[in-house]
């Protein structure tokens, strides 16, 4: 048994918080903890059993050491902001606390997500510490790399091409939302949309390149556009058979001239202005008038797709599999309170700090999850409410 520790009370901490209450087979005690407390003691209301809250700034690291020390977790779920990663890495460094994201580091003022600071930062001192690391194991970034590392295993000798495609066919009513962290997400789709072609990364303009794309279960036909995601990198990096792997997102045609208008209105900068003698970031400020991605729950209705596309080689014959998850957004909030984008993100970290417990996953070291066992996973994620389905494609 043992004792976990969430960060984060947005969207993504409700469902992996009250995921972690469910299975007291494996989490005898469960704590979450955010910067704002009454966001935790909502979520503790909501959990199948009693779990405990605390108010914590996760910017420091001292901060997160004082409650490691004072609640003793075996493993730590980091659901906060991507800020937050190298700060809480610390403390668990410092408290001998495996450690779990699902997003890449950035720094505020910085231009991509990437793996790199965290991995060059902590490599070598978790695995001389003899702690366990798992970067990026929401859904995407995450299942989307296990499934890679499984067709690796199971299904093709080499994989060649990869398209990853994440549908949100949902909808909440409203003109414009985010389906998650509204900064987080404009930063990143409004970055040059890069993809890895022949060994290196190429670049184009964001919202360049759409495909009309036919999603299974008669889900319907929903235009996604190339982008770049943080998953490409780690996937490239332990898979260099792939020639080309393109990240697919949808985007609705109103999304998109919204983007466009706020863009050309600088409301998307993360530069702060001077109002009035007040430093305001565009962003920021944009962030507090949008919809909140955490109460969106009761309004979204539809499912939402996310599938990897692979293609390569079994035995000198080409071969296409498409691996792919549905999730239902009012059967995810019925469950745990919150829509189906914050479940995909929130349910996989917390089968992963029950692998990392179990052993299955306890590797010391910093890893991202296609360098894992993905045959533990994929047997469990099922059962933990998100099915995935393998077809073959004609090649
Ligand atoms: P939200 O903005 O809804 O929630 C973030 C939470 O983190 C809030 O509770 C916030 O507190 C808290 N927080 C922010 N700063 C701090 C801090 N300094 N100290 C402590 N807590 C802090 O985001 P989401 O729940 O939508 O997303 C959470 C994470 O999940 C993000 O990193 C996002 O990138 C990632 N994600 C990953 C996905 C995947 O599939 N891999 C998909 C979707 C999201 P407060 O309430 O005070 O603002």
């Amino acid at each position: 048994m043992a004792r976990v520790l969430v960060i984060g009370a947005g969207g993504v901490g409700r469902v992996t918080a009250i995921k972690c209450a469910q299975r007291e087979d494996v989490f005898d005690e469960v704590m979450v903890a955010s910067r704002t407390l009454v966001r935790c003691e909502e979520i503790a209301k909501d959990a199948p059993r009693p779990i405990s809250v605390a108010q914590v700034d996760a910017d420091y690291p001292e901060n997160v050491v004082a409650l490691i020390r004072d609640f003793r977790p075996d493993v730590l779920i980091n659901v906060a902001l991507p800020y937050q990663n190298l700060a809480v890495m610390r403390a668990c460094l410092e408290e001998g606390v495996d450690y779990i994201d699902t997003a890449a580091y950035e720094a505020k003022d910085a231009t991509g997500f990437t793996y790199k600071t965290q991995i060059s930062e902590f490599s070598e001192s978790y695995e001389k510490a003899g702690l366990s690391a798992v970067l990026g194991c929401g859904f995407d970034p995450g299942v989307t790399n296990v499934w890679v590392a499984y067709a690796a295993r199971h299904l093709l000798d080499e994989i060649v091409e990869l398209d990853i495609v994440d549908v949100n066919a949902g909808d909440n009513g409203l003109p414009f939302s985010t389906n998650f962290n509204p900064e987080v997400n404009i930063r990143e789709v409004t970055l040059p949309a890069r993809y890895w072609e022949n060994g290196s990364f190429k670049e184009e303009p964001a919202f360049s390149t759409r495909w009309d794309f036919e999603c299974p279960d008669n889900l319907g036909v929903y235009p996604v556009y190339r982008m770049y995601h943080e998953e490409l990198e780690p996937i490239t990096w332990h898979f260099p058979s792939i020639k080309r792997a393109t990240f697919w997102m949808k985007f609705s045609d109103v999304y998109i001239d919204t983007l466009r208008a706020l863009e050309r209105c600088n409301m998307t900068s993360i530069e702060p202005v001077d109002v009035g003698g007040v430093a305001i970031s565009p962003l920021d400020f944009l962030k507090k008038v949008l919809p909140d991605p955490g109460e969106l729950g009761p309004k979204t209705v539809g499912k939402t797709c996310i599938g990897n596309i692979m293609t390569g080689f079994k035995d000198g014959k080409k071969k296409r599999y498409f691996i792919y998850n549905i999730c239902d957004h009012q059967d995810a909030y019925k469950e745990t309170g919150a829509q189906a984008v914050s479940y995909t993100a929130g349910v996989p970290p917390v089968l992963a700090a029950e692998l990392i417990v179990k052993g299955k996953w306890k590797q010391p070291g910093v890893f991202t999850p296609e360098q894992l066992d993905p045959d533990p996973f994929m047997d469990a994620i099922g059962d933990y409410g998100l099915p995935w389905k393998l077809v073959e494609l004609d090649s």
